[in-house]
């Protein structure tokens, strides 16, 4: 990386936005990356990121969420899930299962999703 956005080199999606993994990429913006879930929990199952490393929903500062926030309106838009619809799930931490510790909404859609 030549900028100066916190970047953890032991991270697999910094190193998927840095470009230095492969992956199905969606969507970017100058803040945001999204592509694609390598195992999917709906027919579109994208994970949308910052590209600055924070580990958790909780540690990120509010304006990364804001950006995030504002891709995901886009991302609905551009893969045409506006109307249909689609889910949020945001894992912070142990118990919810957040196993990469990289910021990340999964934007699910696709199907009729099942009731929690
Ligand atoms: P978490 O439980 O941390 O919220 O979800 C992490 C997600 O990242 C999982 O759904 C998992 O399938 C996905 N994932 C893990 N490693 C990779 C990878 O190397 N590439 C991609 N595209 N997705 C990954
Ligand atoms: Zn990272």
């Amino acid at each position: 990386m030549t900028d100066e956005r916190p970047y953890n080199q032991n991270c697999i999606f910094c190193r998927i936005i840095a470009k230095e993994m492969p992956a199905k990429i969606r969507y970017e913006s100058e803040h945001v990356v999204a592509f694609e879930d390598i195992n999917p929990h709906a027919p579109t199952h994208v994970l949308i990121c910052p590209r600055e490393h924070y580990p958790t929903f909780l540690e990120s500062p509010p304006d990364v969420l804001a950006q995030l926030d504002a891709a995901v309106k886009g991302i609905a838009a551009e893969l045409g899930f506006g109307e249909r619809g689609f889910r949020l799930v945001i894992n912070n931490g142990p118990e919810s299962g957040q196993i990469v510790f990289h910021l990340h909404y999964h934007f699910l859609a696709g199907k009729k999703m099942g009731g929690f």
